[in-house]
């Protein structure tokens, strides 16, 4: 008798959404539709409206950040074409490196995995050091662990000072 096993592995998410045009809460509201409209893609939880000054050059808003925790059964350079895909159709267009944008999604851990080529860096290169992405992430698992670095809350213990300046917090649900 042969055995076929089912290959097709569900991992457990978690991207980051930020937006600082074209009423940042609203494009962040529709990414998230969007998300959840994808038929392998089953959005399972979100942290919330977290606000900051911007990282990169000073003459733009501040920006809304949130992290979306999702299950999926997609490969993770399919998971970054669907991502490209929801900020085209809202109509990012790339104006300067850090710049302003009306929705940017990132992926910032996929399952337990460390993945490293042309298109991605996963975990996130930024992950550990920007609080816009680790406060929300750790509001929605104070446990989560990040691959080959260990646990988050540990890790940013020892960076206050590299998010001096642009300090984030929440400011509400996404209703
Ligand atoms: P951004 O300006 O943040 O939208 O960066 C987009 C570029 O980052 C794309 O060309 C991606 O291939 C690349 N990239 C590398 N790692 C990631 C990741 N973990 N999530 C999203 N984009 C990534």
């Amino acid at each position: 008798m042969v055995v076929v096993e089912n290959l097709v592995k569900t991992r457990i998410v978690y991207l980051g959404l930020g937006s600082n045009i074209e009423q940042p809460r609203l494009q962040i509201k529709k990414a998230i539709k969007a998300l959840e409209n994808l038929d392998n893609i089953t959005v399972i939880s979100n942290a919330g409206y977290f606000e900051s000054k911007p990282m990169g050059p000073e003459d733009q808003p501040d920006f809304v950040n949130t992290v979306v925790k999702l299950e999926t059964v997609l490969t993770a350079s399919e998971l970054l074409t669907q991502c490209q895909l929801i900020e085209q159709q809202q109509g990012r267009v790339k104006k300067r490196h850090w710049g302003e944008r009306c929705i940017d999604l990132d992926i910032l851990l996929y399952g337990c995995r460390q993945i490293k080529t042309a298109s991605l860096c996963i975990p996130h290169s930024g992950l550990c050091q920007r609080d816009f992405v680790y406060k929300p992430l750790l509001k929605l698992n104070a446990e989560i662990e990040i691959p080959g670095k260990g646990l988050l809350r540990n890790i940013i213990k020892n960076n206050d000072t590299v998010t001096s300046g642009y300090a984030c917090q929440f400011t509400g649900c996404i209703l």
